[in-house]
């Protein structure tokens, strides 16, 4: 044992609170699993938390405590940790329960184990640590997921950020690539970077500091208003290898993808504190082959599948570049129950247009929002009622013998369930009933070019607003539909994302702004605000004309006034008289369902967009602390059914103007709303328009109309 590994305490020093926690957790989660109930981690660790709340810290002393905490990665990386630190004598680790309640029950079979490795969920990482005083965090990377539960993953940061400044003592392996991380960790006495790279940067563009502007290039990232930039790192990954100043040392991983290598990095950096060398921690690393199931490779219902669990934007990013030489049939279970987050609207932040070329058969309680979202990425689907249907389709479809299986996390977790309990591990030999769609694309997409690329003057020109600030909640998706449904009924048009670097383009047809952050909320307001008040781009715009569709944050900035990140009141652009406060109480987060106000019945009937007003009902996912109250003129664009809407006591939803459209739903709106899309498209060309299929789209307004 490396004389940095103290010996495990010893039973009998243990306050007698804290034993009775230990057998009561150890008791509770036995009956569970012998009852089929699963581990039972989470009802055993609560009983053991209820027993004795500090049982966890006393359980821990006299080991090495390891926590690894991040929005992606995190169960890979505690085992690829533990494997590391077992070099050195026993280790207990989670297996994937990682809330309070799975640090209680690893830690009640901790035994005489010297180093704990306990994955802890990005929410409950603060209590963590006044839990278990732990030696060494481990912080891979934060970017938007679960933002139902999370609201903003700036809020998140900030919680971590004055955890660590009451836990100088902490030794904090941080990515030095993440600024989200490095902004949380910068300015700690013991912070160890690792260049362990990360993908997605979209959460971090506005930055955390001083709401400056961060960018990125081949050196790393800094922020143009202040000092924050990519700290030097000691330690660092290029290709697959792990650097220091003074060793290469190629990763041999059975893991695949980039991501991997760099979680390897920080957990070799973490193994060093304790006196692993990094060639020896390598070493063992090797030995782990799959983690609770991801990366395995099981057959299933007689089909060679491999399994892979992605749930958010950044994980997504990371498996999209590991998946990128595969060509075999995939299979994409989407859930949204609360594990998963309940809104879906982070699909449209994924790039999906990279499975174009493979056939995809998709399936999940959530299965027609993935559905639609991949017709507008150009790639063609099927829908399947269940994962084991799913899988034959897929291998029916293809002409290889194995598939890929893709689920965010509750999926994952069925079809683990399933393959425990046999469910779907057999060849069955009845046919699979027929799938419930083919969903097509109509067409090619239109991909979003840049501002200098403009096509030709006769086609429409669709803006969407800096979707690196105003892009948390998946709003981009709205400018991509409006787009595609005006090129699947022939009318050229161009799509320009255009970025906060950017100048905004005055002659476009339509803009489209999202929702975002209080803090880049600011930053995009700021841009948007011209010489004189009436001089921005869009006042310009809407002069001469244009449509905007603004949703949350982006209708905010619409307004007079909106609260920025702590709450003190900015000024809006002023173009609709609309103000916003900050809400008392909860925050407004889940389904929005409204009836159309009656300027948007008239607007959506004049256009002759939508004739039968029993299927015109709003639908959308709101997650805001604003609230915003109307002026005299200004119609609603909704009566909310179910949710908050506006806010303001008047049960109004949004606002419905000449050429301008502002609400609260993401979702995202013209994905649930097909009609706002075509009703925009109405504006813009002043002709009627053609009917399109919509079968995904009437399928997910059918299913969230029964579900709310
Ligand atoms: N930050 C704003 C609010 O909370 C907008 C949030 C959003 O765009 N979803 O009201």
């Amino acid at each position: 044992m490396t004389d940095s590994l103290r010996s495990a305490t010893t039973p009998f020093r243990l306050p007698f609170r804290t034993r009775l926690a230990r057998q009561g957790t150890r008791l509770v989660n036995g009956i569970s699993r012998s009852l089929g109930r699963g581990e039972g981690t989470v009802i055993g660790g609560h009983v053991g938390l209820l027993i004795d709340p500090h049982a966890p810290r006393h359980l821990s002393e006299g080991r090495t405590v390891v926590l690894v905490s991040g929005t992606n990665g995190k169960t890979t990386t505690t085992r690829l940790v533990a494997q590391a630190l077992s070099h050195a004598g026993p280790v207990v680790a989670t297996t994937g329960a990682n809330l309070l309640t799975g640090i209680m029950a690893t830690l009640a079979n901790a035994n005489d184990a010297a180093s704990v490795v306990l994955e802890v969920d990005e929410a409950y990482l603060d209590q963590a640590i006044q839990l278990v005083h732990p030696r060494i965090v481990v912080l891979l990377n934060l970017s938007r997921d679960q933002l139902d539960r999370f609201n903003e993953v700036r809020m998140l940061a900030k919680r971590w950020h004055d955890t660590f400044l009451l836990s100088p003592d902490v030794e904090v392996v941080a990515n030095a690539d993440d600024p989200m991380v490095v902004w949380v960790a910068c300015g700690l006495p013991k912070v160890h970077w690792v260049g362990a790279g990360v993908l997605w940067h979209q959460d971090a563009v506005g930055c955390p500091e001083c709401n400056g502007r961060i960018v990125f290039d081949d050196k790393g990232w800094h922020c143009t208003g202040c000092d924050l930039s990519r700290p030097d790192a000691p330690a660092w990954v290029e290709e697959d290898v792990y650097h220091t100043a003074t060793s290469r040392l190629p990763v041999h991983l059975n893991l695949p993808g980039r991501c991997n290598v760099g979680n390897a990095a920080l957990a070799a950096t973490a193994a060093r504190l304790v006196g692993i060398p990094a060639p020896t921690a390598l070493r063992s690393m090797a030995g782990v082959h799959d983690v609770l199931d991801r990366y395995a490779s099981p057959t299933l219902v007689g089909v060679a599948t491999t399994l892979y669990l992605a749930k958010n934007p950044g994980g997504w990013a990371e498996l999209i570049d590991m998946l990128q030489d595969h060509t075999d049939p995939l299979v994409m279970g989407i859930n949204a129950r609360i594990a998963d987050g309940k809104d879906t609207s982070w699909l449209w932040d994924v790039p999906f247009e990279e499975f174009a070329p493979r056939h995809v058969v998709v399936t999940g309680e959530r299965r027609w929002d993935i559905a639609l979202r991949l017709a507008h990425a150009g790639v063609s689907a099927a829908v399947a009622g269940s994962m084991e249907q799913a899988i034959r389709a897929a291998a029916a479809v293809g002409s290889s013998s194995h598939v890929d299986v893709i689920g965010n996390y509750t999926a994952f977790q069925d079809l683990r369930h399933d393959m425990r309990h046999r469910v779907i591990t057999a060849a069955h030999r009845a046919p699979y009933a027929a799938l419930e769609a083919p969903c097509a694309p109509q067409a090619a997409r239109v991909a979003p070019g840049s501002i200098h690329q403009r096509g030709s003057g006769e086609a429409l020109h669709i803006v969407v607003l800096y979707p690196d600030l105003l892009g948390t909640y998946g709003d981009a998706g709205n400018g991509q539909i409006i787009a595609n449904r005006a090129s699947w009924r022939g009318i050229p048009v161009f799509l320009t994302h255009v970025r906060a670097d950017e100048e905004v383009p005055t002659d476009a047809d339509c803009y489209c702004l999202g929702g975002g952050e209080d803090a880049p909320q600011t930053l995009a307001t700021s841009l948007l605000q011209g010489k004189t008040r009436t001089s921005g781009p869009l006042h310009r715009a809407h002069a001469r004309g244009a449509v905007i569709l603004a949703v949350c944050a982006g209708f905010q900035i619409l307004g007079r006034a909106y609260p920025g990140a702590g709450g003190a009141i900015h000024e809006g652009i002023g173009l609709i008289d609309i103000a916003t406060r900050k809400g008392e109480g909860v925050r407004a987060v889940g389904e929005l369902r409204c009836i159309p106000s009656t300027a948007l019945l008239a607007a959506l009937r004049g256009a002759g967009v939508a004739d039968s007003p029993q299927e015109l009902f709003l639908t959308g996912f709101e997650n805001h602390s604003g609230r915003t109250v109307l002026g005299e003129g200004t119609s609603p664009l909704g009566m909310v059914e179910a949710g908050i809407g506006n806010g303001d006591g008047s049960g109004t939803e949004g606002a419905f103007l000449p050429g301008i459209i502002g609400t609260y739903m993401h979702g995202t709106a013209c994905a649930r709303n097909p009609f706002l899309a075509d009703l925009i498209l109405g504006m813009v060309t002043g002709t009627a328009l053609s009917p399109l299929p919509d079968d995904a789209a009437r399928e997910l307004r059918r299913e969230r109309r029964a579900a709310v």
